[in-house]
C-alpha cells in the first residue's frame, strides 16, 4: 500500500499527518466540518474582461450541504495551494451537486494564472462549506453592498431571500469600475419579481471609473460614498432596523461598516464576507489563550496551515521560527499535542479559524511570539 502520509493517528477525531498531505486531499477528514470532494470543471465563461463564471460539479453525483454565504476552497493538481471562492448561488438555485463560482483574474495570480486556459472539462477538488456569512433571522431592512467579484455571495444570499419570501426590504449596493465591468445586472434586476409582495428589492448598481460623458445614467463614485450621500443622509434606507451584508475586498467593507458605524448601526448588525488574499496578515494563535478544542482544525481548508507542534525552535530573524516539530505519535505519550502554530506559507488567508475559535484566540492582529504549552507555564 502507498500513501503520501507518513502516519494518521485519532485525536478526539481530527486525523494527525506529519507530512504535507496537501497534495493528495482525495477524502474527507474524520469529522472534520471540511468535506474535501473531487469534482469537474463544468463550464468556464468571461462575465466581463477579467471575471469568469466558473461552474464545477462534484463526482459521483455527491453533494455539499452548504448555505447562501458560504464559500469553499478550489485546488487543481498542478497548483500547490487551494484558493477561497465564495458560493457565487443559492443551493435552492443550483442543480444538485453544482456549484458556481464569480472569479476575478488578479495580474500574475496563481489561480488567476490557472484561469487563463479555458479549464473546462479538467479534474478540481473543492473543499467546503466554509464561513458563517448567511442571511440572519430578523424582518430588518437588508443593506447589501458588494464590489467586484463580491458579487457572489451577496447574490447567493437574495436568491435565497427571495426563493424564501422573506419580508424585509432589500437595498443591493454593487460597486464596479465601469460598465463593461458590471455582469448579470438584468438577472439581478429581475430578482424583484420574485419578491415578497409588498417588500421592495432594489439593485443600484455604482461605478467609480466611469468616463464623465458616457451614457451612464446611474450611480457613479465609490459605492459606500453614493450609499451615504443618497440612500442613508436621504433617509431612504432607515439605521434603527437594518442588517448589513458586505461581500468583497477589504477596504471597501472597511469603508462601509465606518459608514453605517456612524450612522449609529452597531457591529452586531453587520456581517462580511472578506475577499482577504495573499497581501493580508496570516493570523497568529495565542497559545495562552488556546484551550487545545480543536475548533479551528476543524475548519482549516488546507492540511497543514494549522500544525500540532511537539515543538518550536530556531528563531527567525522575522520572529517566526525556523524548526516546527510535528507531533509525532511514537514520541508523544499524552492524548494533547504541545502548541498549535500556523505555517503563515501554508495559510490561504481564509480566516475560517479566527471565525471558528470560541476563545478569541486567534487574530491577524495578535503580534505574538508562539509560545509552547512549557513556556507558558513556566511564565
Ligand atoms: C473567504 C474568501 C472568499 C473569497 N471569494 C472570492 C470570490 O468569490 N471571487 C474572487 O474572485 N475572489 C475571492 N476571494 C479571493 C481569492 O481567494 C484569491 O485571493 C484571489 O482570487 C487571488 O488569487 P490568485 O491565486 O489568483 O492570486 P495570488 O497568487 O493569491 O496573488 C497574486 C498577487 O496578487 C495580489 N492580489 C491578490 N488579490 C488581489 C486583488 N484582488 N487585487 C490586487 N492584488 C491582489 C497578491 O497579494 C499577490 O501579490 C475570496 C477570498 C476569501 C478569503
Ligand atoms: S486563515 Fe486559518 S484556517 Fe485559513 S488557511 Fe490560514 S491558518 Fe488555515
Ligand atoms: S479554536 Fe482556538 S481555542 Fe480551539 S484549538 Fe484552535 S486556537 Fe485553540
Amino acid at each position: 500500500m502507498s500513501s503520501k502520509i507518513d502516519f494518521v493517528y485519532p485525536n478526539n477525531g481530527v486525523p494527525h499527518s506529519k507530512t504535507n498531505v496537501e497534495s493528495a486531499p482525495q477524502s474527507d477528514v474524520q469529522n472534520s466540518r471540511v468535506k474535501i470532494k473531487n469534482a469537474i470543471i463544468t463550464s468556464q465563461e468571461n462575465l466581463t474582461d477579467d471575471t469568469f463564471l466558473l461552474t464545477v460539479k462534484l463526482d459521483n453525483n455527491e453533494v455539499l450541504n452548504s448555505h447562501a454565504g458560504q464559500y469553499g476552497t478550489l485546488k487543481a493538481d498542478e497548483l500547490d495551494k487551494p484558493r477561497a471562492f465564495s458560493f457565487a448561488k443559492s443551493p435552492t438555485s443550483e442543480k444538485k451537486g453544482e456549484f458556481s463560482f464569480f472569479i476575478k483574474q488578479v495580474p500574475g495570480g496563481l489561480f488567476s494564472e490557472y484561469l487563463k486556459e479555458n479549464r473546462t472539462g479538467q479534474k478540481i477538488v473543492l473543499s467546503g462549506p466554509m464561513g458563517q456569512f448567511k442571511i440572519d433571522e430578523s424582518n430588518e431592512d437588508m443593506i447589501c453592498i458588494a464590489g467586484g467579484s463580491g458579487m457572489s455571495a451577496i447574490n447567493a444570499i437574495v436568491e435565497e431571500a427571495a426563493h424564501n419570501k422573506v419580508k424585509r426590504n432589500c437595498y443591493f449596493f454593487y460597486g464596479a469600475r465601469a460598465q463593461k465591468d458590471l455582469y448579470l445586472v438584468d438577472e439581478i434586476s429581475k430578482i424583484s419579481e420574485k419578491w415578497a409582495n409588498g417588500y421592495t428589492f432594489k439593485f443600484i448598481p455604482v461605478l467609480s471609473e466611469e468616463p464623465e460623458d458616457s451614457d451612464w445614467k446611474g450611480g457613479r463614485g465609490f459605492v459606500t460614498d453614493y450609499f451615504k450621500d443618497n440612500y442613508l443622509k436621504t433617509g431612504v434606507v432607515k439605521t434603527e432596523s437594518c442588517k448589513a451584508f458586505f461581500c468583497g475586498p477589504p477596504p471597501m467593507i472597511n469603508a462601509g461598516a465606518k459608514v453605517l458605524e456612524e450612522a449609529g448601526v452597531s457591529q452586531d448588525s453587520m456581517f462580511f464576507d472578506k475577499f482577504e488574499d495573499a497581501r493580508s496578515p496570516a493570523p497568529v494563535i495565542d497559545n495562552s489563550k488556546c484551550v487545545l478544542c480543536d475548533e479551528c482544525l476543524l475548519v482549516k481548508p488546507t492540511a497543514d496551515c494549522i500544525v500540532e507542534t511537539a515543538s518550536l525552535s530556531g528563531k527567525k530573524e522575522n520572529g517566526k521560527f525556523a524548526n516546527i516539530e510535528r507531533v509525532n505519535p511514537a514520541f508523544t505519550s499524552g492524548l494533547y499535542y504541545n502548541t498549535l502554530y500556523i505555517d503563515e506559507d501554508k495559510c490561504i488567508r481564509c480566516y475560517a479559524c479566527v471565525h471558528a475559535c470560541p476563545h478569541d484566540a486567534i487574530s491577524p492582529q495578535h503580534d505574538l511570539e508562539p509560545k509552547t504549552l512549557r513556556n507558558i507555564v513556566e511564565i
